[in-house]
């Protein structure tokens, strides 16, 4: 697959015409929710459930969340609220190992810096299936009864050999045919402790030559002497996560549950699952109905939570929140708008067909969002001294202040202008002036005439180098009738047009100019190391000359800085009275190839 631009899905939501039509049809009509999770028993003393639809958002806690996590979020929360639904919070935390606190707490902050609540009216939609083992054991025991599981003591050798593969059917185990009793009583000690970890697995009893593999007499307990993070030592068998998402959604009521294409060979079971528990009478019609949709695949960036590890551990970046990486949490300190994310979420659509979208897509719905919020403000990145050498001076040599007005956002004149102070001395871009001129430089040249943005026109009158040859003083001298906003001021044309800030008025900042982590749009594609495609300059801290007025931005204010891109006050190293600021993208695209 390749990333073209082109090959953006349009954005249109299959899934939208299927709820549509489940709300038309009364499907769910006959639910009861008992106000929180439980069996058909529970939720039968509940009254009809008002919410249209239940969907869910279900991160397993072993990592950060990321813009493909975002598409997800959008997508559950997002269809909820436009069809009078509820969305579940549901930490998918059934397998004991890499599970934490600390994953949990970042990813409910990150779901609510999107926009998004678990809080509804009279109730909080948040849950732990963790809190449902308890259930999923009955549920095991009332496959066990009803035929439908046995315990199985092959080793995990036998067992995949036994499985056959997509051509051959697989075989049954010797232990298939235990009587109930039997597989009651191991199942039993399982849980009691009485077995090794891996010596035995508690399996449904499907299809061993099922042409699904999934449907060959899946494992669904198994024995794991491992603290959990929400229920301690409590338990020694674990649920295998395709036993367990189904019951979490059964118990919570969900009506539509979503989730990514590589769970699709998984629905036969998903639905078998339920439908011999809602025989079983633990659960009850309408059962939830699985639907899959194309998993976000971004260039450039690499959304694997195995890498994203890696590149935290093995200290590529800063931390999980360093603002090149594509976790939510970096994309905040980078300066990434949730609405950003929900406008890109719009535009790629929910399809079932897998594509690459290119991060210029994402990167063009944050400029989207940001110019129509972000104040103007003026920034010089790399500066150079500019000297008016005819302005005016009084006899000691200090320079005449004058105000100039630079509006606050051309798009909203509601936001007013604000007061840029010229003096004499100003700073200037390095690159706004070439001693010798390439094709189409249409800005300060020796001899040549310039506009200072909302102040005068200028010639240059020379310039000084430092010993290695580089610019450090153009001198100048300004026209004193061209003063933009005043009348006339146009009579002399220019092509050119460059920001400046007045030496004497300017905050010297760090700011920190991000670029892509990612040389390559597929990382590691043809076999190489992903690592070995690490940009060597995806992050430059320079310092800066920055309008006085920026001195005061709070963490998080977001600016345009003009002819520059969008940055952002950094939320974490920013001090009162001296922020330093974060790239979040650049005005223009500078990877089109
Ligand atoms: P894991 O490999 O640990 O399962 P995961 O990225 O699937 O990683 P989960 O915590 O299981 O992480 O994901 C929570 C939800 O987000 C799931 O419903 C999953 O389908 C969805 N999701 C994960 N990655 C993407 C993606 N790239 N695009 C869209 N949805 C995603
Ligand atoms: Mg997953």
């Amino acid at each position: 697959m390749s990333a073209e631009k082109a090959s953006i899905a349009p954005a249109s939501n299959f899934i939208r015409g299927i709820i549509e039509r489940d709300i038309e049809q009364g499907t769910y009509k006959t639910r009861t929710w008992s106000g929180e999770p439980g069996d058909a028993a529970h939720h039968s003393t509940g009254a009809p459930d008002t919410a249209k639809i239940r969907t869910r958002f279900p991160p397993e806690p072993n990592g950060y969340l990321h813009i493909g996590h975002a598409k997800s979020i959008y997508l559950n929360f997002g269809l909820a609220q436009d069809f009078n639904g509820i969305c579940h919070l549901r930490f998918d935390d059934t397998n004991p190992e890499k599970e934490s606190q600390e994953y949990v707490d970042s990813i409910t902050e990150m779901v609510q810096w999107l926009g998004f609540n678990w809080k509804n009216k009279h109730e909080q939609n948040l849950y732990f299936a963790s809190n449902y083992f308890d259930f999923m054991f009955r549920a095991a025991e009332a496959l066990i009864n009803a035929g439908h599981a046995y315990v199985d003591a092959q080793t995990a050798d036998e067992m995949r050999i036994n499985r056959g593969t997509l051509t051959e059917a697989g075989k049954n185990s010797p232990h298939r045919n235990r009587s109930v009793a039997e597989n009651l009583q191991l199942f039993h000690e399982m849980r009691d402790g009485k077995h090794a970890d891996g010596t035995m697995v508690l399996r449904a009893k499907i299809d061993m030559a099922s042409p699904n593999i999934n449907m060959r007499d899946p494992a669904i307990y198994r024995i794991k002497r491992a603290h959990h993070h929400n229920t301690g030592d409590t338990w020694c068998i674990y649920p295998m996560y395709t036993f367990a998402h189904p019951l979490e959604d059964a118990l919570e009521q969900i009506t539509h549950s979503i989730c990514t294409l590589e769970f699709e060979d998984q629905r036969p079971f998903y639905d078998w699952l339920l439908e011999r528990l809602a025989e079983a009478g633990l659960l009850a019609h309408p059962l939830p109905k699985q639907y899959e949709f194309a998993r976000l695949n971004l260039t450039y960036v690499v959304l694997s939570k195995r890498k994203l590890i890696d590149l935290v551990e093995q200290k590529h970046v800063s931390g999980w929140d360093d603002p090149r990486l594509p976790t939510l949490a970096g994309a905040r300190l980078r300066g990434y708008v949730a609405e950003g994310f929900k406008l890109f979420t719009d535009r790629i659509g929910v399809s079932k067909a897998d594509s690459w979208i290119d991060y210029s897509t994402f990167e063009d719905c944050m400029r989207e969002v940001l110019n129509l919020s972000a104040e103007r403000r003026i920034a010089v990145l790399d500066p150079i001294k500019l000297v008016i050498d005819n302005y005016p001076a009084d006899a000691n040599g200090k320079s005449q202040t004058e105000d100039c007005f630079a509006p606050n956002h051309p798009l909203k004149p509601e936001l007013g202008k604000r007061v840029v102070p010229l003096t004499r001395e100003l700073w200037i871009e390095r690159e706004d002036f070439m001693e010798v001129p390439s094709k189409g430089f249409f800005r300060l040249v020796p001899d040549g005439l310039v506009r200072l943005r909302y102040g005068y026109v200028v010639k240059c009158r020379g310039f000084e180098k430092d010993s290695a040859g580089n610019v450090t003083v153009v001198h100048c001298e300004y026209l004193p009738d061209t003063k933009s906003g005043t009348p006339g001021a146009d009579a002399i044309k220019v092509k050119g047009n460059i920001h400046w800030v007045s030496v004497a008025h300017a905050y010297e900042a760090e700011v920190r100019l991000y670029d892509r982590l990612f040389k390559e749009a597929h990382p590691g594609e043809s076999g190489r190391d992903y690592l070995e495609d690490i940009n060597p300059s995806s992050v430059q801290v320079i310092t800066a000359q920055l309008e006085l007025s920026l001195k005061d931005a709070k963490p998080e204010d977001r600016f345009q800085f003009e002819r520059h891109g969008y940055f952002v006050a950094d939320r974490k190293d920013s001090v009162a009275g001296k922020p330093v600021f974060n790239r979040t993208v650049t005005l223009r695209d500078a990877w089109q190839k």
